[in-house]
């Protein structure tokens, strides 16, 4: 590979693989490194013995209304139509949320529940969603209770095992990610296009590493002593692991999956059922639901929450507020001319799947 013209991708998942293609379609020579063992970041999963597919890191739905991240990526793996759905155990009753009308049903007497419909539909537009902070304003003492209800069944023992902090201390895009839904939708995103790949995600990451101008090292820490050999770098890694530390030590949460194999058909009537108020785990994941694979067992993984910490486990979840913020536009300011920052740790942004592959394309135009 000729060096100085080449360019030089720090990580291997979905938006380091997207630009890698991206720059590659465009005549550009690139090399892909990656300090795992295998391709696709914290997209991975593999088929087990029991034919079973397992998302390693987690599950993961992809969804947008974005027609040309649509565009982009199908042309790389074909998608069944699963619409996800989040199941709750909230006071024993098993449930949908986001919190809509049909939630509203399942956890009150008829009669409450129907009060309630009728005050929401007094005071809210039919299909329109409010953040749980913002729910909680509410004068009617009906509609008080009902937000205090939410507030403390869904969100705020969840968030604490997730974060360690309380709803309000958190940035507040994070829980309305999750809102008030005065909706009879109980799917979990009402994106237009959703759904998995039928082919798995590894092997769609390996379809759009697949050009003759993109070469991939896998078990390779990048050496910044080498940056100079190439055209450009996109680091998809940690921004303050890659120079160093020397501002400080962006934080991040991360997860632990206590994975199960279970001798019985089904373990849980859903892919994910979340326990807001139970247990020390915050969800269980069944991964058979989303490509319906055949199998008499299944698998199951229990999510823990923890703080992430160097060497003992993975970034999933960068921690947005204004000192992090800031912090990491410190670092950004010491990037020069020909490195350029993408993904969830590149950007230090909670990016779902396809933002993170909108910010890889319009980075593309911008440095065309
Ligand atoms: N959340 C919650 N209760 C739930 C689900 C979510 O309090 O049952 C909050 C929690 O703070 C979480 C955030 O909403 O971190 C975003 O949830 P989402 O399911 O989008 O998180 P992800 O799937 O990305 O981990």
């Amino acid at each position: 590979m000729i060096m100085n013209e080449t360019n030089l991708v720090v990580g291997c998942g979905l938006s380091g693989a997207v630009i890698a293609r991206l720059l590659a379609d465009d005549g550009e020579r690139v090399l892909v490194i990656d300090r795992k063992s295998h391709i696709a970041g914290n997209i991975y999963d593999y088929v087990d013995e029991n034919g079973i597919c397992i998302h390693k890191y987690g599950s993961h739905i992809f969804h947008t209304n974005n027609e040309n991240v649509w565009n982009f990526i199908k042309k790389f793996a074909d998608f069944n139509t699963y619409m996800h759905k989040v199941f709750a155990i909230i006071d024993g009753i098993e449930t949908t949320i986001p919190f809509n009308f049909n939630t509203l049903y399942d956890v009150f007497p008829k009669s409450l529940a129907e009060r309630l419909e009728k005050k929401l539909l007094e005071k809210f537009t039919y299909n329109t969603k409010i953040s749980i902070l913002d729910f909680k304003n509410q004068e009617d003492s009906d509609l008080k209770f009902l937000a205090e209800y939410i507030y403390e069944k869904v969100f705020l023992h969840y968030t604490s095992k997730q974060w360690n902090k309380s709803p309000s201390e958190i940035d507040g895009s994070v829980t309305a990610r999750v809102p008030v839904y005065i909706s009879k939708d109980s799917r979990y995103f009402q994106d237009k296009y959703q759904g998995i790949p039928l082919c798995g995600y590894t092997k769609m990451v390996e379809n759009i590493l697949n050009h003759p101008n993109i070469k991939v090292k896998l078990n390779t820490k990048y050496d910044n002593k080498h940056f100079s050999e190439y055209k450009r770098i996109f680091c998809t890694a940690s921004i303050d692991e890659f120079f160093n530390y020397k501002h400080g030590v962006l934080p991040y949460r991360s997860v632990n999956f206590k994975f199960e194999t279970h001798n019985r058909e089904f373990y849980q009537n859903n892919a994910v059922v979340n326990y807001p108020c139970n247990y020390d785990f915050t969800r269980i994941h069944e991964y058979k639901y989303y490509l319906n694979d055949k199998s008499e067992k299944t698998v199951i993984a229990k999510e823990y929450s923890e703080a992430f910490e160097d060497g003992k486990n993975e970034r999933y979840y960068p921690i947005q507020s204004e000192e992090n913020l800031s912090l990491y536009k410190k670092y950004k300011k010491d990037a020069s001319s020909n490195t350029y920052f993408l993904g969830r740790l590149g950007d230090y942004k909670y990016y779902d799947m396809d933002k993170a592959i909108e910010r890889a394309l319009k980075l593309f135009e911008e440095i065309k």
